[in-house]
């Protein structure tokens, strides 16, 4: 299975991926995860990445694209894979299609999360994420189940995102519909595109994903 996942921040894409990639048997590959991962290691990359991330504005489509050929090139990566929040503007979506073509791979669909920007902003002010396993809850709809631990066996040490302050949610969400909206219109000539409501409970979309992708 190679899927592409669209939607706004916060309309619930890496939430259903993290469920998906243990039913599909297929990693969830997102690239704000691997971002903020070079951001905690220290590296070069993450170095110039955070600041990007922080202000709320796209990293640069070659350093994107060299991640994503990197990061689906390891192993686990071969049977398929589920990509959360990349591609992100019609040049990324470009160099995707080449790539995939050239390792024999094409997308099977591109599924998009449609929703509601209130609720975006409601989502995304409760949404929070453990520091060290990195799975990602919401303080209203989606706690840690009572008695809940960690891989380490701790209780989740829930963080909230820098970026996920209200100041720059304002500016990503302005960012997607600039950037990112365009390759729904892109996706859907290709025929590639389905459409899915992104508004209810975590096992109505995972119903409605299902259905969508089957
Ligand atoms: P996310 O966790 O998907 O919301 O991504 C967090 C931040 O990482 C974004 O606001 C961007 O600054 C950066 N980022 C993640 N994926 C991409 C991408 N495909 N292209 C450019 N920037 C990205």
């Amino acid at each position: 299975m190679r899927l592409v996942l669209v939607g706004a921040p916060g309309s619930g894409k890496g939430t259903q991926a993290q469920r998906m990639q243990a039913r599909h048997g297929v990693p969830q590959v997102s690239t704000g995860d691997l971002l903020r991962e070079a951001v905690a290691a220290g590296t070069e990359l993450g170095r110039a990445a955070k600041t990007v991330m922080d202000a709320g504005h796209l990293v640069d489509d070659r350093t994107m694209l060299g991640i994503i050929r990197e990061r689906l090139a390891r192993p686990d990566a071969k049977p398929g894979f589920i990509l959360d929040g990349f591609p992100r503007t019609i040049v990324q979506a470009d160099g995707l299609e080449a790539l995939l073509a050239e390792i024999g791979q094409p997308i099977d669909a591109v599924v998009l999360f449609d929703i509601d920007p209130g609720v975006l902003e409601r989502r995304l002010a409760g949404r929070r994420t453990c520091k060290r396993c990195g799975r990602v809850f919401h303080v209203e709809s989606n706690p840690p189940r009572p008695g809940e631990t960690c891989t380490d066996g701790k209780p989740h040490d829930l963080v909230q995102r820098p970026d996920d302050n209200e100041e720059t949610v304002r500016l990503r969400l302005a960012v997607y519909r600039e950037r990112t909206q365009p390759l729904i219109d892109y996706y859907a000539k290709k025929n590639l595109l389905r459409r899915i409501d992104a508004d209810g409970s975590l096992e109505d979309v995972d119903a409605r994903l299902e259905r969508a992708i089957s």
